[in-house]
């Protein structure tokens, strides 16, 4: 990953907006900046200089992930460690009050209390512009590499959960079947709690699995995801158990033609929102669109749910290289819900889905 290239990105936005120097403390940020993988880290980026503050148990790793900043292992929290160093190295970032940038929807009132203190009342701390994760919407090609490669693997769960998933085992049993699978390919752990939704269960968008055994005849919902090499994979596919009225199958085609439709509206220059309306569309010709109750899709990397959302009201246009998620779904509470979800990498013309497999009505 070419760290040193998203810094000096990350200073062009800084000097813009007007700020001397800023505390990143999001982890995932720390990471796209500077290969950090560990779990207690701040990273300081000034003009010309990037350093990150970690402590003890991190001494080896430190030295051997981060090329692009200076490391320094300190006893005090790492925002403290941030804050003292800014206040010592003072003279260096310029005269007068200096403007710090933090990163106030990721740290704590009390970590920007602790940095405060650190810091005096010759700096100001201010809330910075998501400048990090705008530039974490567009993919260089290894993180498409790294995304291509998780959402693969975490495809291959869905053949564990259609060889579990019978009336009787339990949603909990369906995904753990799934997660064993998962570690068995090599992931890092799961990108969010596994979804197996079963019967009315199906209607909750976001139904973990439980400990309800699978009922004789309705939809399952199965939204799963992996991480692989830090970067996330995200896929629901919705199957039946039993056999399928026609009106089970004309609200899984509809649902089918929402995401396809969305799918084929993907392209450079074209807005988030428009996306989304044109799943809504779909629905609205089915008289579904008021059962679809969350947007579209939603931009994925180092984290599950990142920039851009895919939803009304959601200007930002599409770019070469952004990778979202195409998840229309249906849900009529106390019966059913069906969503159907792939990952996209927007292209030069258009989009590619990755892995598109398996979409097509399955009855189990
Ligand atoms: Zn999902
Ligand atoms: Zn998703």
């Amino acid at each position: 990953m070419d760290y040193r290239r998203r810094l000096r990105k990350l200073r062009i936005g800084l000097d813009a907006n007007g700020f001397d120097a800023m505390v990143v403390s999001h982890l995932p940020n720390v990471r796209y900046l500077s290969g950090f993988t560990g779990s207690s880290a701040a990273l300081i980026v000034t003009g010309t200089r990037a350093v990150l503050f970690t402590d003890g148990r991190y001494r080896a790793q430190a030295r051997e992930e981060v090329k692009s900043a200076r490391t320094v292992i300190g006893t005090k929290p790492p925002i403290a460690a941030a804050g003292e160093w800014l206040a010592d190295n003072r003279n260096l970032l310029g005269r007068g009050l200096l403007s710090v940038g933090i990163e106030g929807e990721h740290l704590t009132v009390a970590s920007q209390k602790r940095l405060k203190a650190e810091l005096g009342s010759t700096f100001r701390l201010k809330d910075a512009p998501p400048l990090i994760e705008q530039g974490r919407m567009v993919k260089d090609r290894n993180e498409i590499d790294c995304i291509r490669n998780a959402i693969e693997v975490g495809a291959g769960l869905f053949d564990s959960a259609l060889a579990t998933i019978r009336p009787g085992t339990k949603e909990i049993d369906v995904a753990g079947a799934m997660e064993f699978e998962a570690r068995r390919r090599g992931a890092e752990g799961m990108s969010f709690e596994t979804i197996i939704a079963s019967g009315a269960r199906s209607a909750l968008p976001h139904g973990r699995a439980s400990r309800q055994p699978i009922p004789r005849d309705g939809f399952v919902v199965c939204d799963f995801g992996v991480i692989l090499e830090g970067y996330c994979s995200d896929r629901t596919r919705t199957v039946y158990v039993g056999t399928a009225s026609s009106g089970a199958r004309a609200f899984y085609a509809a649902i089918l033609d929402a995401q396809r439709a969305a799918i084929e509206a993907i392209k450079p220059g074209v807005s988030c929102e428009a996306v989304d309306r044109a799943a809504r569309k779909v629905l609205q010709k089915n008289k579904l669109a008021r059962y679809f109750t969350h947007s579209t899709g939603h931009g994925v990397g180092l984290e599950i749910h990142e920039a851009p959302r895919v939803a009304a009201g959601q200007e930002q246009l599409l770019k070469s290289g952004m990778v979202i998620t195409v998840e229309p779904g249906a849900y009529i509470p106390g019966q059913w819900g069906v969503r159907i979800e792939d990952v996209v990498v927007v292209t030069e013309t258009g989009c590619e889905v990755l892995a598109p497999k398996q979409k097509e009505f399955i009855e189990v």
